[in-house]
């Protein structure tokens, strides 16, 4: 028998929560910065427009001007410097982007003009500042452009690039150590003798971490010999932020992860009211956090997804580390998860306005098809009986949402 008590799953994140801290910031290449969370409010010292610019091809005009013909007396291209002050009954030819010269306040579209004599004869009137970006108007000087938190997308990176960060203060991403453990495991491209299976966990962990923002490092596979173990995760420790070990968590001969943890470092809980992956253990050695994960292929990526996930993200600064929750509507009667919430792996779909899910299929914690292609984790409730097609309940989307 384990000598963990069965702690309820709110209470480990509890836990969990309480010791994660964001990792200290370091400057970081804004080009290489996609998908870094900012470590620093980020106020712009430019006006961005910082001069008038037109937003059209067109002519630059004086908008009380009355006259209706114009003299074309300069042109200005984008990245050119405009010309003399503009007078009236006079036009400026003027590309997009370009800049206004002094006097000129709108701009008239080409395709609102047309040429006589040499002229540029205008079809409507002109209001004030019409076709014109003001001076500051998409970022004004002393303005936070971005917040500390800041998850560092697509947009985010340009908007640096365009206030000339080139350079940012970025949470450091965590270095993650994983370790597989197991006298049955070979490489997936050895010869499996007979009683072996191919570590197929510290690929796919690694791949998650990855997905989550942190740098996997391979620690390999290790023989189920406490001395080794223990060795092994000594020496992780010292060059990760978070280790992560598959297998050996449970109460099997040769399960020493747990109490090598124990001679080590603080082991925080080692059972956990939670399917898929019930002997997750959870401790902090030195620095570093190790989260045991169970040996199933599918108990250690939904243990991933719902327990470690979250944390690498708040040790990255993410101030929103959890993954989007929806609600969603059963297409098909689920049984209740018994003593222990369990996160089914299901496929979430909208179908008529409506988020429908249904199961990937038998659950059991060998069949990595029970993940394959599912998008949500659906949390069944603890207790006997059923969950009935049409009833709904929360879930964790862990992809896009299929649509029609
Ligand atoms: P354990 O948690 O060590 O008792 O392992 C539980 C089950 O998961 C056993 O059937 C193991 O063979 C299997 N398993 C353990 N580690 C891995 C791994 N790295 N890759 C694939 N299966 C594994
Ligand atoms: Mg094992």
């Amino acid at each position: 028998m384990s000598q963990y008590n069965i702690l309820p799953v709110e209470e480990a994140f509890a836990i969990i929560r309480s010791v994660v801290r964001p990792l200290d910031p370091e400057r970081v290449e804004t080009a290489a910065a996609d998908g870094r969370i900012l470590a620093e409010d980020v106020s712009s010292t430019e006006n961005v427009p910082p001069f008038r610019a037109s937003t059209v091809d067109g002519f630059a005009v004086v908008a009380d001007d009355p006259a209706r013909s114009k003299h074309v007396v300069q042109e200005i291209t984008a990245g050119a410097l405009a010309g003399p002050t503009l007078l009236i009954g006079t036009a400026a030819r003027i590309m997009t982007g370009a800049p206004l010269p002094d006097g000129a306040d709108a701009v008239v579209m080409i395709e609102d003009t047309h040429q006589e004599d040499g002229s540029v004869v205008l079809d409507h009137t002109v209001k004030h500042g019409e076709n014109v970006r003001p001076i500051g108007i998409d970022v004004a000087r002393g303005d936070v452009a971005l917040r500390r938190g800041a998850v560092l997308n697509n947009a985010e990176l340009g908007l640096l690039m365009t206030l000339g960060y080139t350079q940012v203060q970025c949470f450091r991403r965590p270095v993650v150590a994983v370790l597989s453990t197991g006298d049955e495991l070979v490489e997936p491209w050895e010869d499996v003798p007979l009683g072996s299976i191919r570590d197929s966990n510290r690929y796919a962990l690694m791949a998650a971490i990855r997905e989550a923002g942190g740098v996997p490092l391979s620690l390999g596979h290790a023989r189920d010999d406490r001395d080794l173990q223990t060795q092994l995760l000594r020496e992780g420790v010292e060059q990760a932020d978070v280790l992560i070990t598959s297998g050996g968590v449970s109460v099997g001969d040769r399960d020493y992860i747990k109490p090598a943890l124990e001679e080590l470092g603080k082991v925080h809980f080692g059972r956990i009211a939670f399917r898929p992956g019930m002997p997750l253990t959870f401790a902090e050695v030195g620095r570093a956090l190790v989260f045991g994960l169970p040996g199933n292929p599918v108990s250690s990526l939904v243990t991933f997804e719902v327990f470690v996930r979250p944390t690498l993200r708040s040790l990255q600064g993410d101030p929103h580390p959890l993954r989007p929750r929806v609600e969603v509507e059963l297409e098909h009667e689920f049984q209740l998860g018994g003593s222990r919430l369990e996160y089914h792996r299901v496929i979430a779909r909208w179908a008529d306005g409506r988020l429908l899910a249904r199961s990937t299929g038998s659950q059991i914690s060998s069949r990595l098809l029970s993940m394959a292609g599912h998008n949500a984790l659906a949390i069944i409730p603890m207790g006997n009986g059923v969950v009935r097609a049409g009833e709904r309940l929360p879930a964790i989307l862990t992809g896009p949402i299929l649509s029609e």
